[in-house]
This record gives structure tokens, sequence and C-alpha cells, in this order.
């Protein structure tokens, strides 16, 4: 019965398919036999069940497809995390394709309207401007594959080029007219393999589908969509420095998957709240352009699709063109396990923030039936969004081009009297120095003053620095039960705060004379003796902190002097760890993730299990031996727990409507006298997110050392920049504390102190804990 209800709703869904994916899947519109298909290098057609590419075919297939093509420039502009081509492709018709500099200077004069004449008296420029915007191109970049479990975007990569390689239909002709279009197929082509690999293994085994047992971005996972403001990584660096920075696209097609139990497909508007720096005509540029995707896919017969839910525009973190002029278009499908199909039952769906997928809204309509859900449904569902969007890309080429540079010329506009023109930082130390690099990646102009560094506002991308350097007000946002509504992230991202870097608005009109500062380079000199016999914990349940965690000790070594060695469960669990261990890190992660790791039956054997008793007692001998344990964030409470330790995490269990930081910057206080808060000042900041809070237990019959190192101030309001709700909970209350046990001590982080590798304030903090004795 049911299999029959699927055929009746597959036979409909096919039916009601526009020609755009039925002609991907076929190509037998006038196409070009000398092409190569897909399936020709792979094959297999993307989308088939159960079947990934490696990143190597994918690089070939579109090598044969530029070489066949005269619409298809593809080239590698550097190498990933792990050594491998980092590439894209530009497609457009062949004239465009002879004239990229002059579509490039295009861009460029567009987007900072200062070249065209005085903003003062923008007449001039907007002359000229309409002449720029009557030959330019829109610009759209579609990037794929930065979440390498979403296997559903780089497979769709290209098919997506196999249609405007191969097509003459006359919509892809005014596409390829009218846009140049940037298709990044994986942003993270080191997670293509990762997967694939992972898939071929257990592909036909109890374990296929399942996730692999390790983060599929060497240092960050999933967190490598969060790294669009702080640029720490090698892949952000190339597409913001060679793609985006050099086109400036006015659209930014990101395509995602999620979960398999909500909508089939979120499209923008995205929920509140937007970040306060987001230009309005951003906002109505992602809004207009994603009730028109939700209305051509809902006619186009797609069910299940839903918008202005679950993600929202608060954070630069996942959103560099918001503040550069283009719309990010997040597109998130429902997944299913990697390539294999899943059945999905109705009563299987459940609510996300903003709808619930079994009930037609205002933001949510046709509801999906449920059923079985395909690889191939999923790429179906990407090509098609993705061909509406170039579509309106190129019918309304002058309104994206129009609204590109109004949104510039807006930011250019000289400031008022009275009026916020500018920021001025510290022009010296380490954050001062990251601070200003960080600006060139990000194509803001700090200059040298006589009291440090000016950004102004009034250039292109000021707003970009206005929202790294303001602490962030997150509004306190209730659902209708009056329970706080979750971010979809983090809420903060103030820069100044997480480098130590006193940062001050100054007024219009500001009075300020240049001046030239060398770039100190900072000279650490080299390390007298680097401090080895450190121990990394590496949980198969991947730990995103765990990796970051490599990132800071490995980027930091020279200047910081530490190394550091992995440590599986298994080494772990062998014990004598003293032997060659001074000081072992447990990073955050839920302390069950850590003790129990996967359970058995969910992953092949070797990866179940956690750290279990075993691993416990071997930790706490390794302590009683003279060693450092030292818990990251959520890792305290697996200590307090597994040791029992003579302290109590006060927040441990309390509803959301009672204490909710869902990563927030919080004030702490220092006691500086001690060898782990060295070179630390009196007060700092602490990252805190799903974070234990302490309290010492006071136990007369078993008197151990417990030292507070930081604690939240009692008379001083906690939160710095984002959300917090309950703060007078932990007002007093202990963030950093170190307990002794045996000859040795285990130091409990309250906090990320190095977050994201983006926390340098309180980096003294995390390596002072490893090193200091
Ligand atoms: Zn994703």
């Amino acid at each position: 019965m049911r299999k029959r209800l699927w055929l009746i709703l597959a036979a409909l869904f096919l039916a009601a398919l526009s020609v755009q994916s039925d002609a991907i899947l076929r190509s037998t519109v006038a196409q070009n036999k000398t092409i190569p298909a897909p399936a020709d290098v792979l094959g297999f057609t993307p989308g088939d069940d159960r079947k990934l590419a490696s990143w190597a075919k994918v690089v070939e297939y579109f090598q044969k497809l530029d070489a066949a093509s005269d619409r298809v420039k593809f080239e590698e502009i550097g190498k990933t995390t792990m050594g491998a081509p980092f590439v894209f492709a530009t497609i457009s018709t062949p004239e465009n394709l002879k004239k990229l500099d002059e579509y490039k200077e295009i861009q460029r004069q567009l987007a900072d309207p200062r070249i065209l004449g005085s903003p003062a008296n923008p007449a001039t420029a907007d002359r000229k401007a309409r002449d720029l915007i009557a030959r330019g191109k829109t610009v759209v970049a579609i990037t794929c594959g930065i979440h390498s479990t979403e296997v559903g975007s780089y497979l769709s990569s290209m098919l997506i080029a196999y249609r405007l390689a191969s097509s003459n239909e006359p919509e892809i002709q005014e596409i390829l007219r009218n846009t140049i279009i940037l298709l990044v197929p994986s942003t993270n082509p080191d997670g293509v393999d990762i997967v694939n690999n992972w898939y071929q293994k257990t592909l036909g085994t109890p374990y296929e589908g399942s996730d692999p047992p390790e983060l599929y971005h060497h240092y960050t996972g999933h967190d490598d969509n969060r790294d669009w403001y702080a640029f720490t990584q090698v892949e952000t660096q190339l597409v913001v420095d060679k793609i985006l920075n050099v086109w400036r696209p006015q659209i930014v097609h990101d395509i995602h998957q999620q979960g398999a139990l909500g909508s089939r497909l979120f499209l923008p508007p995205y929920m509140p709240p937007v970040e306060p720096n987001v230009p309005k005509q951003i906002v109505e540029g992602y809004t207009e352009l994603g009730n028109y995707l939700a209305k051509e896919m809902r006619a186009a017969g797609f069910k299940g699709v839903t918008t202005n839910s679950t993600y929202d525009a608060w954070s630069p973190s996942r959103a560099y063109s918001h503040y550069h002029g283009g719309v990010r278009i997040l597109q998130e499908t429902a997944s299913c396990r990697l390539a294999t199909p899943i059945n999905v039952k109705f009563d299987q769906l459940n609510s996300r923030e903003g709808y619930d997928p079994k009930k037609e809204s205002a933001n949510f309509s046709p509801t999906w039936q449920g059923g079985e859900w395909h690889i191939r449904d999923i790429t179906n569902t990407m090509t098609t969004v993705a061909f509406f969007l170039l579509k309106h890309a190129a019918q309304n080429r002058e309104h994206w081009l129009q609204r590109f540079y109004e949104i510039e010329r807006e930011a250019v506009r000289p400031r008022e009297n009275g009026e916020l023109f500018g920021l001025v930082f510290a022009a010296s130390g380490l954050g001062s120095e990251k601070l200003r690099d960080l600006f060139e990646h990000a194509g803001v102009t700090a200059s040298a003053i006589q009291s440090g560094y000016l950004v102004r506002l009034d250039q292109p991308y000021g707003s970009f620095a206005k929202a790294v350097l303001e602490a962030q007000h997150y509004p306190d946002l209730r659902d209708q039960k009056g329970n706080p509504i979750q971010p979809y992230d983090v809420t903060a991202h103030t820069l100044s705060l997480l480098f130590n870097v006193n940062a001050k608005p100054v007024f219009a009109p500001f009075k300020f004379r240049p001046a030239r500062w060398g770039t100190s380079g900072a000279d650490y000199g080299r390390c007298p003796r680097i401090s080895e016999r450190n121990g990394l914990y590496k949980s198969f349940v991947p730990s995103m902190d765990e990796g970051w965690t490599r990132w800071v000790l490995e980027s930091e070594r020279d200047r910081r002097c530490v190394s550091y060695t992995s440590l599986t469960d298994s080494v772990i669990k062998s014990g004598n760890l003293r032997t060659r261990f001074d000081t072992i890190i447990i990073p955050d992660q839920p302390r069950a993730a850590t003790l129990n790791g996967h359970r058995k039956g969910a992953m092949p054997d070797e990866y179940t299990g956690g750290l279990g008793a075993e691993g416990v007692k071997a930790l706490r001998e390794f302590v009683e031996a003279g060693g450092t344990l030292v818990c990251l964030n959520r890792a305290s409470d697996f200590a307090i727990e597994q040791f029992k330790l003579p302290v109590r995490d006060v927040v441990d269990g309390l509803p959301r409507t009672d204490f909710y930081v869902p990563g927030s910057i919080l004030r702490i206080e220092l006691d500086t006298t001690d060898p782990i808060a060295k070179g630390m000042p009196k007060e700092s900041i602490a990252w805190v997110e799903n974070s234990p809070v302490f309290e010492i237990k006071s136990d007369p019959l078993a008197p151990v050392r417990v030292k507070i190192l930081a604690w939240y101030p009692k008379d001083k309001d906690p939160l710095l920049s984002g959300w917090l709700l309950g703060g007078e909970r932990l007002k007093g209350k202990a963030a950093l504390v170190e307990v002794g046990m045996g000859k040795g001590r285990i130091v409990l982080f309250g906090f990320r102190p190095q977050y994201r590798g983006q926390s340098l304030a309180t980096y003294p903090l995390f390596f002072n804990a490893i090193t200091e004795r």
C-alpha cells in the first residue's frame, strides 16, 4: 500500500518536474555530442543510488569539460590543507569568457563608487555607473560541498556544469549571455575523499551511510563554514582572496543539506535576527530572490518547502558576501544517508525553529507525505533551485547590478557631523597585527594614524569592520511558550574582545594625522626548547574543538614552544601515560561522547566504546603520578563526574528559561599571581558556550587542594557580547579551577580558551596550563 502510494507520488513528482531537471538527466535538448557527460568520466550519473565520486574524478571531469567546451574555464588556484588541488570553473558564453578582465573591472568600479566620482556629489558617479551597469553581467558564485557529508552538492556541481556547457535551450543561452558563473565544486575537497573513502569501506556493511569517525575537514569539521570572518583556514583564504575578492559576486548560492526529518528544502529569507550591519538592500535582495525560488519550486511540484525558519542571518561567520555587496542564498535540502536511500514516515517528521513539517503554514508548504528519499531527490532539488536562481540573475541583470552599486554608494557616503565616522584600534600587540591582517583579507583598509589604526566606515566594506569590532546585542527572542528561540549558531563575533584589542568609536568630523607604522612582524625568536610531552585526546566521535585545538597548537608551535601527540581511546586505555606525558588535554565534547564514544553496533567495533572505565582509570593514575590533565569546557563535567572532584557545576541541567548562553563573550576576573594566569590582565574575557560554571564543595573530611584561578565578577554584568539569560547565577562563581589529585592536578576550564582559533585573549591561559608547573 505504502509502496503504491509512493509510486503515485513519484509519478506526480516526475510529471511536475520542470523541463530543467529533466533536461539534466537526459540531456536530449540539442546537446553538443562532443561535450562529456559526468557519466562518461565517473561511470555513473551523479544522483545514482549508492554512488559517490573521488575528488580526483571530479577534477578530471571538469578538466575534460574545460577541454571540450568553450563555455568553461577551469583552474586550480591553490592547494587544500591536505595538499589536494583547490579548483573552480568560470562559466559563461565564449565571448564573455574572452573579456573576463573587462567584467572584473566593471565589478571593481561598481563596488567602489569612490573610483567613479566624489561621494560628496554622487551625480557623476551615478552617471558613470549607469554605463557600467548597462555593460556588466550578474556575477554568481555557486559554492558546493563545504560540508562533506552533504554529498548532494558536489555531485550536483557536475550536473550544473554539464547542462551549462552542453545545452542550447534558449533559457540556458540567456543565462550564459547575462551572467558570469563561478562554480566551486567543493570548498572542502579533502572532505570529498574522507567521506568517499569511508562510504566505499562501509558500503554493503551494516554501517553503510554512517558518518566517518573523523572530522571531514582536518582541523575544523563542520566549523569550516564558521570561518568567513576570521579566515584561519587555507580553503577560506583561497575562496576569499582568489574568487570573492577578485569577482565580488552579486549572488553567492551556497548549497547545503540538512537533517532528514524536517523540510525537504529551505530557502531564504532567513529567520530573525539579522545582524544590524547587514545592509538593508542585502536583506531585500535575499528576500526577493529566496521568495521567488520558493514560489518557482512549489510551482514545479516540489514539496516541503520552507522559508524564514531555522537559519538566521546573525553572523559574518557564514556570510562573507553579506558584508561585501552580495546576497547569500543558502539552500538546505533534506539528507538521506550519504548516497544510500532512506524511507521516512510522515509521523517521523518533526518541528524545527519556525515551522512544523506536518502542517502547512505561511512559511511552509505544501506538506511532504513521507516515503523514500534518494540522493537523486537531493540532486534534483539542488540543480532545479540553481537554474531558477541563474534565470533570475540573468533576467534581472540590471536590477542586480543597480542594487550592488547602491549598497556601496550608501557605504561610501560622507558621514555627517555627529555620525559614527570609524573605529580606532591600538597599533601594537599580537591581536592588533592579526586584526590588520584580517582586514586586508576582507578588503578593508585600516590606516595608520597617530593614535593607532583607523578603520573608516565610509569605505565599501566598512560594515564588515564595524560588525567584528563592536559588541553584539543579541535580541531576547522567545517562542509562544516563552522559551528562548535557539539561535542557528553562536551569538557573538566581536574580534576586538577575542583578540584583546581596544577598539574605540570616533565620530565625524574626525581630525587625524596619518602616521607610518612599520609592520613589526613580532619576532618571537627561536624556542630554546619545545615542550613535547603533551597528549591531546582524539575521540572517534569527531569533536570540532579537538580539531581547532590541533590547529591552535600547530599554528602557535613556534611562538609558544609547545607540540603534542594525538591520543586515541586505545592509547589512553593502555595506561602508563605518565612515562610519556606531562600534560594531557581533553577537548570540549559532551561528557557521554568522551566516556562512551559510539555505541556498539553503530560503527565498526574498533571505533566504539569511548574512554570507558579503563580510560578513566589510566587518566587517574596519570594525574596521581604527577601529570596535568587539562579539561576544556564540557570535558570539565566529564572530569568532575568521573574523578568525583569536590566541584559542582551549578548550571548543569538547568532549563534554558533559567540559564542560557548559546556562544557569547563574558567577563572574567583572574588571579594573576598564579602561573596559569601569567601574562594575563586582571580582567579578561571567556568564550562561554554550553559551559559549566563552578562552585567549590567544601568537604572537611576530604581536604583537597582546590584553587580558583578565574571567576565571574560579583558586582558587574558578566555579558560583554552576545546573549546571556540568567546571568545572576554565575556572579561570583568560578570559571577556571585547579584541583590537586595525588602528585598531579586537573585544570578545569569553564569556557573555551582557544575558541575556533579566535580567542587570542585567552591563549596564554591555555598554553600556561599545558606548560607551567
Ligand atoms: Zn551544511
